[in-house]
């Protein structure tokens, strides 16, 4: 078919196409998995580290790394905590997620961390601590952000297209790994919709 007939046949096709097809298809919600063990362990709140900024909607998950080899969840909480005091920075997240899987929350669901950059406003994140300087995940801290990532895409009933790197906002090269490693950040967003196959529940 010459290009000519083939774009009066695709215009012909869309002219006479039912409305229904155009109609917003029935999406199902997400499932439901469990709650992970989470520690909490709030920030002190400060304009530095936790402002208290009413977190409205959530529209994303955004990973991070702490970019700081060998440190600990705590060690990264307690840097967040000490910014009130040193006011060296404005930086928080969520939650972080240790080295031995263990998961920390810094700043309450309904509140704004400062991590994001411009989704700080519409996003949760989650800090991932690190052994070296690959930012490659440990198998503890990795099934731990998978279950954790899976329980918020459910709470908030987002898809794994919601799921996001720091890098996707503003080209930082965070989570390092998962900059790096494209195919590991697609198997990540694939193991946590697996995650949510296997345990989630209407
Ligand atoms: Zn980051």
């Amino acid at each position: 078919m010459a290009a000519g007939a083939l774009a009066f046949f695709i215009i012909k096709a869309q002219s006479v196409m039912p409305a229904t097809v155009l109609a917003p298809q029935e999406v199902k919600p997400v499932k439901k998995v469990q709650r992970p063990d989470i520690r909490e362990s709030l920030l002190t709140p400060n304009a530095y580290s936790r402002p208290q900024i009413e977190l409205k909607e959530v529209n994303a998950v955004v990973i991070h790394y702490v970019a700081n080899p060998g440190t600990s969840a705590k060690d990264n909480r307690n840097y967040f905590e000490g910014l009130k005091d040193s006011q060296a920075t404005y930086a928080s997240s969520n939650f972080i997620v240790g080295l031995k899987g263990e998961i920390l929350q810094c700043v309450p669901l309904d509140e704004v961390a400062y991590c994001s950059n411009e989704r700080n406003e519409d996003s949760i994140s989650i800090e991932c601590c690190h052994l070296d300087e690959t930012g490659k995940f440990n198998d503890n801290t990795y099934q731990s952000l998978v279950h954790l990532t899976a329980w918020l895409c459910g709470r908030y009933n987002l898809t794994a297209d919601k799921i996001i790197r720091h890098y996707d906002v503003t080209g930082k090269n965070c989570p390092k790994y998962y900059v790096e490693h494209e195919e590991a950040w697609t198997q990540f967003k694939m193991d946590v919709e697996a995650y949510i196959a296997e345990h989630g529940e209407e």
